[in-house]
């Protein structure tokens, strides 16, 4: 025990949707690293790097059985179909937890920085079980992406979500960590929000976001959209909350303006009003198809849910 303690097998997981392009460079800086690291009696020499291929359409998927073919650090796990970014690295921390004492997450496209692995890992030996990267600056991001970005966070601090700020899927979690990630049962799966709500011991390492090597960005502003929104709608009910209160603050209005209406009509001012009995109609009639919609898209996550479907399927596993 003494021995896993001062040299941990690390597994680093990667989760790839057609990443045919980036693939082989991945591999070998992420094997030169772990190869250096195995060297430097920092990490066991057990110590791997696992492919997730979440049902790419393109030869991700025969690079990966190339590659671990080749070389005894690399495994590979196929999934039936695309499930998604969340659920494919869900798919690998799970199947590869029983390997290693503890899993590092990382994007195929290496856009985060691999050279401050070595010091999570020394966070790691010190005891601490969850270590987030955390990117310094979006430098390289488009302006859009930037930005939207930051409005994100700016948002999921405002509803009081205990996610970290520019943390995306970069993290190490130490084995107990992911026990206890596999007692989460959710479809609708956002790990940023979920690690931290655990309650671990934590640290946060700082590193600046590369750009992408090769190969484009697998979420289009559509998919971005949607998975803020799934962000928020999953990790927070304040969105209802803010509907009621606003839903309030209408009404009261509305009573305001009932009001400066009668002693319109007793003065004598009145324009025969159809304005006082329009406007609060239309403000109104927004107001709850909006308030509806809020609460209609937690409903759907709550047939989700209910469902309780799985989430991936592994077709094959390589070791
Ligand atoms: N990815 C995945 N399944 C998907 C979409 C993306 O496994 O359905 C992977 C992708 O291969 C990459 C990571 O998720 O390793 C992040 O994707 P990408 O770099 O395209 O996102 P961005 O960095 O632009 O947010
Ligand atoms: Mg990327």
């Amino acid at each position: 025990m003494m021995d896993t303690i001062s040299k941990p097998v690390i597994g680093i997981i990667s989760p790839c949707y057609n990443e045919e392009q980036v693939i082989n460079d991945t591999e070998n800086q992420l094997r030169n690293l772990i190869v250096t690291m195995v060297a430097s009696n920092l990490i066991s020499d057990k110590s791997f790097v696992a492919f997730v291929d979440d049902g790419s359409k393109d030869n991700t998927w025969n690079l990966i059985e190339t590659l671990a073919s080749l070389n005894k650090q690399v495994k590979g796990l196929k999934l039936v179909g695309n499930v998604g970014h969340q659920n494919a690295l869900l798919a690998g921390l799970l199947t590869f937890n029983e390997d290693a004492d503890a899993l590092i997450s990382i994007d195929a496209d290496l856009q985060d920085d691999i050279s401050v692995i070595e010091t999570m890992i020394q966070k790691f030996n010190t005891g601490i079980d969850v270590v987030y990267g955390v990117r310094k600056e979006r430098t390289t991001d488009t302006f859009f992406k930037k930005n939207s970005a930051k409005l994100f966070y700016w948002l999921i601090q405002k509803l009081k979500s205990n996610m970290i700020p520019n943390h995306a899927d970069y993290r190490l979690c130490s084995k107990r960590a992911i026990n206890c990630l596999s007692y989460y049962n959710e479809v609708n799966l956002f790990l940023r929000g979920i690690i931290p709500s655990m309650g671990f011991t934590s640290a946060i390492i700082y590193y600046d976001r590369l750009a992408r090597t090769a190969g484009n960005s697998k979420f289009p502003l559509r998919k971005m959209l949607s998975f803020a929104w799934n962000g928020i709608t999953s990790f927070s009910t304040l969105p209802l909350k803010l509907v009621t209160a606003v839903g309030f603050i209408v009404f009261f209005l509305c009573l305001i303006m009932t009001a400066y209406a009668g002693i319109a009509i007793y003065t004598g001012d009145a324009v025969p009003g159809w304005l006082s009995t329009v406007l609060p109609m239309y403000f109104l009639g927004g107001i709850q198809l909006f308030s509806i919609g809020v609460i209609g898209e937690y409903i759907g996550k709550i047939y989700a849910e209910t469902k309780q479907r799985p989430r991936y399927f592994i077709d094959k596993k390589i070791i």
